[in-house]
């Protein structure tokens, strides 16, 4: 498989399975799937019902060092180890987030994985899929439209229209509607009031529906979201409205996990994807612990670097949802390494062992990180063709250093074949019972304590530094009975720290929280620690201007 192909090359050529016989490897009837086509399934809520009682598999989380421009493979590891996995004669299943489709039409660039290690229908997937963002886009929307037409009609519940914290959301980059001014064009249209939109990876409902558990879990949530305040600063929520229950039924569906497939017609789940900044960042818990009533071995993936994600994973996901992880593999590359020890991008093509060596103290401080949670951690080292063995080498010396163990993995030249070792290892690592999972932080501490715990822990900052009003905030959130929450970070995921220059294993930084918001529905405290956009924009030569169809019908320019 010496030759380069592209990665939509490779899954054009792929020999998929019908969908009913990768249902039927978990034990799935034909009657218990929803297909979506030929190659695409969801799994009915009955049968997921019907699993309860059932033994869990091994849940192994794949994360990674700091984000760098060079790449470093986390979702393309996680679909190889799953492949792995089962090349070692496991019963393992892949679980990864939806792909938003708006970025797709600003910079070329998929969500399934790469190489040869990827899910299948890659086009698909990264387009309109099943239509759950369509699902959760319109029923974010609906609330929005009863939020105006409530106060058009009269304002019973004596909303402040000048606090009306729920925006729109489209999924498409958009700058322009950013901020926008609703209701314009007189009296028929209601009162004109500023509001703007998000993309809807960032709403709300996207992060409810991949924390609820059942669809009477999911109303309750939508029930909860805080939608604005009255002029006395207490809150309406969605169910003053009495809008949670058309929301549920316009997410009946996209609750129901999708089943895919890799390019060696192995089982993925492919369900959710809330942004990993205002959000957590992993995909849904239906799809997971569905997963591991089905499958000995689930392999899935955070957003971000394991500051971030894993983080949240753990504090949020598995704290949540009861989840118990059984290993974590932190993924690291030779090129991301060289630019944490100072290179720039354009020489990373020279060899530079002192700047990897240099750039480990990044890796290292997430092994150390991932510790604090009681969950064994390996490193996949993934494998580019412009690594050379010494640099190979320098990483491997410096993990083993530290008591753990780095494998090259060449999944993405090579499929399972190349990702046997680690898989081999994960397994053992996974039955070993070595993990000892607990979350970060208590429920019960303070939610600012439990900031200052993770800028602390996690990214070693010296101090945390926020306004009076955020902390009155959080105070006050505290007394209405939010306390117990986690917080979900948001903050740069180039660094430890909130300047995205500072790469490696900064410390001594303050961090300063700048709004925090509440996400009741998902369940979460949100501290915002930085600019975050939650609108993307498109680039001055988006990517939309090169996509066509070819006289094939086949899609061009997206991958
Ligand atoms: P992440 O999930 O960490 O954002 P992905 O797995 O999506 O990263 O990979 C990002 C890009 O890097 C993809 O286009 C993928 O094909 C490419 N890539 C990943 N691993 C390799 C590798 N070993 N060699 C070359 N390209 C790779
Ligand atoms: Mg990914």
């Amino acid at each position: 498989m010496a030759e380069f192909k592209s990665d939509i090359a490779i899954a054009r050529a792929a020999k998929k399975k019908p969908i009913r016989e990768i249902a039927a490897r978990l034990g799935i009837d034909e009657a218990d799937i929803v297909p979506y086509g030929h190659d695409k399934a969801k799994i009915s809520a009955g049968f997921i019902k019907s699993l309860e009682g059932r033994p869990d598999g091994k849940l192994i989380l794949v994360t990674a060092i700091n984000p760098t421009p060079a790449g470093e493979g986390k979702t393309t590891t996680t679909v190889g180890l799953g492949d792995g996995l089962n090349r070692i004669g496991k019963r393992a299943a892949i679980c990864i987030r939806e792909a938003s489709l708006g970025p797709n039409f600003g910079m070329k660039g998929g969500a399934a994985g790469g190489g040869y290690a990827q899910i299948v229908p890659m086009e698909d997937m990264n387009l309109h899929f099943t239509g759950d963002f369509h699902a959760i886009t319109t029923a974010h929307n609906l609330l929005a439209a009863l939020i105006d037409n409530h106060v058009y009609w009269g304002n019973e519940l004596d909303i402040d229209t000048r606090r009306v914290t729920w925006r729109r959301v489209m999924d498409m980059n958009d700058r322009a509607l950013r901020g926008i001014v609703a209701s314009l064009g007189g009296v028929a249209n209601g009162y004109p009031r500023e509001s703007g939109f998000d993309i809807t990876v960032a709403s709300e409902v996207m992060a409810i529906l991949c924390l609820a558990t059942d669809l009477a879990d999911l109303e309750k949530r939508l029930g909860a979201i805080v939608v604005a305040y009255r002029r006395d600063k207490t809150p309406v929520f969605a169910r003053d409205l009495k809008a949670d229950g058309a929301m549920a039924v316009l997410l009946k569906d996209a609750m129901q996990p999708n089943l895919v497939q890799t390019l060696e017609n192995n089982p993925a789940f492919v369900h959710g994807g809330p942004f990993a900044n205002i959000a957590h960042g992993c995909n849904s818990v239906v799809a997971t612990t569905t997963a591991l009533k089905l499958a000995d071995y689930v392999v899935t993936e955070a957003g971000f670097g394991a500051d971030l994600g894993a983080e949240k994973f753990f504090d949020i996901k598995c704290r949540k949802a009861g989840l118990k992880p059984a290993a974590t593999v932190i993924v690291a590359t030779v090129k991301a390494l060289k630019m944490n020890g100072g290179v720039a991008k354009e020489d990373l093509g020279t060899e530079n062992v002192a700047a990897v060596t240099a750039g480990c103290a990044n890796l290292g401080r997430h092994i150390e990180n991932i510790r604090q949670f009681g969950v064994p951690a390996i490193v996949a080292i993934n494998h580019f063709g412009t690594d050379t063995e010494a640099e190979l080498a320098a990483i491997k010396a410096y993990v083993a250093e530290m008591g753990e163990e780095g494998v090259v993995c060449r999944h993405w030249a090579d499929g399972s074949a190349g990702i046997t070792e680690l898989a081999e290892k994960v397994a053992v690592l996974a039955d070993s019972g070595a993990a000892q999972f607990a979350p970060l932080y208590p429920d019960g501490l303070g939610l600012f304590e439990k900031i200052e715990t993770v800028v602390k822990r996690i990214y070693r900052g010296a101090e945390i530094t926020a306004d009076k009003s955020v902390r009155d905030q959080l105070t006050a959130w505290e007394e209405a009975g939010y306390g117990e929450l986690p917080v979900c970070m948001a903050k740069t995921q180039y660094s430890f720290s909130t300047d995205p220059t500072l790469r490696g294993a900064p410390d001594g930084f303050a961090v300063h929280v700048r709004e925090v918001r509440l996400s009741a529905g998902a369940g979460f405290v949100v501290a915002i620690c930085g600019e975050i956009m939650t609108m993307p924009g498109l680039p001055s030569k988006p990517a939309a201007e090169t996509i066509r169809l070819n006289e094939a019908g086949e899609i061009e320019g997206l991958f």
